[in-house]
């Protein structure tokens, strides 16, 4: 059984806020932080517990590099091995990520070339879907004009009851997959251009965006990216 704190009971316990004793373990910086959310001022501030490259980066020497605060709003990361590679500060951890962005970013030549293969499958696959279509609306008018003349056939009794039962059965089945099919291929929408286009020109633009973004935003894209930068000295 998960137990659930009663909401009541739990705001008559709590403790009224209070400046923290000296010898308090919470930090006056920690209380200030937590009573400015409590009284809905707070402020887009960076959270003191986050690191934006936790996980993502190690040391040369192959161990982790790991977040530390040293004074209010300056991080940095050092070896969790304290093999003696000097620690990074943050903001030239988040320099180097924009360069690493800026590398890989690919060149207008590439970015044409993808276009032009992705538009060469689209326009097939255009060209393929509505050879499709053609062909199933052709056999739709088909099915329909033997259901027609089967129909007029059984009402001049050149046909009988239980043979035009069987078939017209045969013929409704077969009518109700080729509209589908029909309405599938109606629905058809032909978005990969479009989708690549946003997608290289978003990522053309990838080192831009990233230096433009707040904390927040930079921390996101960054746990976005599965690559590992390497701490140096
Ligand atoms: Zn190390």
């Amino acid at each position: 059984m998960v137990q659930r704190i009663d909401p009541v009971q739990a705001s008559k316990t709590a403790q009224p806020s209070r400046a923290p004793a000296p010898d308090s373990k919470v930090t006056k910086e920690v209380f200030d932080q937590t009573n400015a959310t409590r009284s809905g001022r707070s402020k887009p501030r960076r959270n003191k517990n986050l690191f934006a490259f936790a996980g993502f980066v190690s040391c040369s020497c192959g161990r982790r590099l790991v977040g530390q605060i040293a004074k209010p709003r300056y991080a940095y990361y050092a070896c969790s091995a304290r093999c003696g590679v000097s620690a990074i500060r943050e903001a030239d951890l988040s320099a180097k990520f924009a360069e690493h962005l800026k590398a890989i970013q690919i060149t207008q030549a590439t970015a044409d070339f993808i276009l032009a293969g992705i538009k060469e499958f689209e326009s097939k696959h255009r060209v393929e879907h509505n050879v499709r279509l053609r062909r199933l609306q052709a056999r739709q008018l088909e099915i329909q004009a033997t259901v027609d003349k089967a129909y007029d056939d059984k009402l001049a009794g050149r046909i009988t009851d239980d043979y035009w039962g069987l078939r017209s059965n045969e013929w409704q089945t077969e009518l109700a997959t080729v509209s589908a099919s029909i309405r599938q291929l109606e629905n058809a929408t032909f978005d990969s251009f479009a989708t690549g286009r946003t997608v290289l020109e978003l990522s053309q633009r990838a080192a831009d965006l990233y230096v433009k973004q707040t904390w927040t935003e930079q921390a996101r894209l960054i746990g976005l990216t599965t690559h590992t930068l390497c701490g140096t000295a």
